[in-house]
């Protein structure tokens, strides 16, 4: 069955590396953008240029942020991520980290419950929504510890902008961390895509790269994407019940 089949794939492999998605989340209740009952879903797609408009007018941009009332979808998402708190499959993965088998997980997710759950190994590809980056030198600081009695936002160390370290339609991913995945990825000889529809790039091309290395894939989602076809063992059901049943079998090998 598909579970012994994972737990024997991920125990014979060298470098194991969870791709995260927004599915992992959403047993702690928060929505995913697409899918069914999906935020973009329901409320439509933000705009495709927010960083340019960031850029245009930072201004602007921070007293739309600072002020709750300028964009319910946005305030639903903030008070959905505020409420919420790790599931079981954020709580497996920290285990099989532990156990010493995962090495890296690399998140889209920009929630912090990988870090509330207790990871020690992290990517967060596109940011993390409890902090602020400066688009300078990447420094981060807590969002709630910045001041933004003048607007916009200036990196005290380097004086460029500073933002939401999520990161936007038209931003590039800041160097390190995109730096870090295609590392993490090369070395990675079994992936587990956990929750994600595979469709957004770059993200979307780490376990094909894992693929062409000659490495396997192991999805745990739902429903079929893109990538199912290609994947060694399908976990066809919720990562809050399959993760946590695979390292229980890890466990007992
Ligand atoms: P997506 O919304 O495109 O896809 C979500 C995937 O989760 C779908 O394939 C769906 O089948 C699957 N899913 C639904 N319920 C699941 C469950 N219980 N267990 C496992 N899988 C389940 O999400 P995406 O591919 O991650 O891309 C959307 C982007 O939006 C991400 O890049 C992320 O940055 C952002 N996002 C983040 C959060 C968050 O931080 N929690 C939430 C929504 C969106
Ligand atoms: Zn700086």
């Amino acid at each position: 069955m598909a579970l012994e089949k994972a737990a024997e794939l991920v125990s014979g492999s060298g470098y194991v590396v969870a791709l995260v998605g927004a599915g992992l989340s959403a047993e702690s209740g928060i929505p995913t953008f697409r899918g069914t009952g999906g935020l973009w879903t329901r409320v439509g797609e933000p705009s495709m240029n927010g960083y340019e408009q960031f850029l245009r007018d930072p201004i602007r941009w921070w007293e739309h942020q600072l002020d709750p009332g300028a964009d319910p979808a946005r305030t639903e998402f903030r008070e959905a991520i505020d409420s919420a708190e790790p599931n079981a499959g954020h709580y497996a993965l920290v285990r099989m980290e532990r156990l010493g088998i995962l090495k890296m997980t690399i998140t889209q997710n920009v929630d912090n419950l990988h870090v509330r759950a207790g990871v020690a190994n992290l990517v967060e590809i596109h940011g993390n929504r409890t902090k602020v980056r400066c688009i300078g030198c990447e420094m981060r600081w807590l969002r709630e510890s910045f001041d933004y009695a003048k607007l916009p936002p200036l990196c005290p160390d380097c004086g460029s902008l500073v933002k939401g370290d999520t990161v936007m339609f038209g931003e590039p991913i800041p160097p390190s961390v995109i730096d870090a995945c295609f590392r993490e990825t090369a070395l990675c000889d079994c992936m587990i895509v956990c929750g994600t529809s595979a469709t957004v790039f770059p993200a979307a091309s780490f376990p094909r790269m894992v693929k062409e290395n000659g490495g396997t894939l192991i999805e745990a989602n739902p429903n079929p994407t893109p990538l199912s076809e290609s994947a060694d063992v399908v976990l066809r059901g919720p990562t809050g019940e399959y993760l946590p049943e695979l390292v229980n079998r890890l466990e007992r090998l």
